[in-house]
C-alpha cells in the first residue's frame, strides 16, 4: 500500500491508539504529522454523541488535544441517514431520551407511542429501555413494512463488572418476536466511512474513497467496515486480534501490521 497517498485516516480507538488507560507512545507524534502534512483523521466509534464528551476527556487525559468534531459517531450518521432517507417521515425512535433530543434539533418527527400513521424505527443503544418499548416496536414491525433503522450493532457493551446487552442484542430480540431486522448504520457497515469521506472531502477535495484508509483492531468491525465500504484497511495487531485470528477470518485486511507505528514510519 502506498501510505504517502492516504489523505484521511479513519482511527478505531480502543486497541489502536490505546489499550485501556495507556496510550500507545508513538501515537501523539502520528497524528500531529499527519496534519503537518494536510492531511486529516477521524476518530470513528459506534457510540453515540452523548459519550464523545467522555472521548475528548479521555484522551486529553492521555496527551490528545481532541475535539468534538474529530470524531465520527453513530448518531451523527444515523441523522445523516434519516435526512437523505427519511427526511419528514413520521418515526418512532426506540432510544434514550438524548438521542430523541439530538434528533429533534435537527428537525426530525420523533415519535414515542405507537399509532398506526408511523412511518419509520430508529433504535438506539437504549438504557431507558420499557417494555412498552418493546410492544410498540413489535406491533409495528408485525403490523407493517415501514423502514427500520438501528445505530450500532453491538451485542454488548462494556461496564465496570463486564458488560450489558447493546443495541444489537435488543435487536436480535424483536428480530424472534417479530422476523425483522433493522438496517444498521454503525461499523461494519459501510454508512460511517462514507460519511467521514463525503463530509471531509467538503472541507479537502482531494480525499475520495481510494485515498482513505480505514485502521482498527478487530476484524468483524473495523475490517469488515473497510471491505463493506470499498476503502482500503489495516488491522493492529495491538488489540483483540492475534496475528492467528487474522490468518484464520473470511475478512482480509489491505494490510495487516503489529500497530500504527508503521505509518509514523512510513510518512516520515
Ligand atoms: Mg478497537
Amino acid at each position: 500500500m502506498d501510505y504517502k497517498n492516504i489523505r484521511l485516516f479513519l482511527f478505531d480507538m480502543d486497541g489502536t491508539i490505546y489499550l485501556g488507560n495507556n496510550l500507545f507512545p508513538f501515537v501523539p507524534e502520528l497524528l500531529r504529522l499527519i496534519r503537518e502534512q494536510g492531511k486529516h483523521y477521524l476518530f470513528m466509534t459506534n457510540n453515540s454523541s452523548k459519550n464523545i464528551n467522555g472521548y475528548v476527556e479521555k484522551l486529553k487525559k492521555l496527551g490528545i488535544d481532541a475535539t468534538r468534531e474529530d470524531f465520527v459517531n453513530s448518531t451523527t450518521v444515523t441523522v445523516n441517514y434519516i435526512k437523505k432517507h427519511l427526511d419528514g417521515k413520521k418515526l418512532y425512535v426506540f432510544g434514550t431520551q438524548a438521542l430523541k433530543d439530538a434528533f429533534i434539533a435537527e428537525g426530525i418527527d420523533v415519535h414515542e407511542d405507537y399509532s398506526e400513521d408511523i412511518e419509520g424505527i430508529v433504535m438506539g443503544f437504549d438504557t431507558e429501555l420499557t417494555f412498552k418499548k418493546l410492544d410498540d416496536v413489535s406491533k409495528l414491525l408485525t403490523e407493517k413494512d415501514i423502514p427500520y433503522i438501528a445505530t450500532n450493532p453491538d451485542y454488548v457493551c462494556p461496564t465496570e463488572y463486564g458488560y450489558v446487552p447493546d443495541c444489537g442484542s435488543i435487536a436480535d430480540a424483536l428480530y424472534n418476536a417479530t422476523g425483522k431486522r433493522p438496517l444498521f448504520i454503525g461499523k461494519p457497515e459501510p454508512a460511517m466511512p462514507l460519511y467521514a469521506i463525503e463530509k471531509m472531502s467538503e472541507i479537502d477535495p482531494l480525499v475520495t474513497r481510494e485515498n482513505t484508509l480505514v485502521i482498527g483492531d478487530r476484524l468483524y468491525t473495523d475490517i469488515a467496515c473497510g471491505i463493506n465500504a470499498g476503502i482500503n484497511s489495516m488491522l493492529v495487531i495491538s488489540g483483540e486480534t492475534t496475528q492467528k485470528m487474522a490468518d484464520e477470518s473470511e475478512f482480509k485486511p489491505t494490510v495487516t501490521v503489529k500497530d500504527c507505528s508503521i505509518l509514523l514510519d512510513e510518512l516520515k
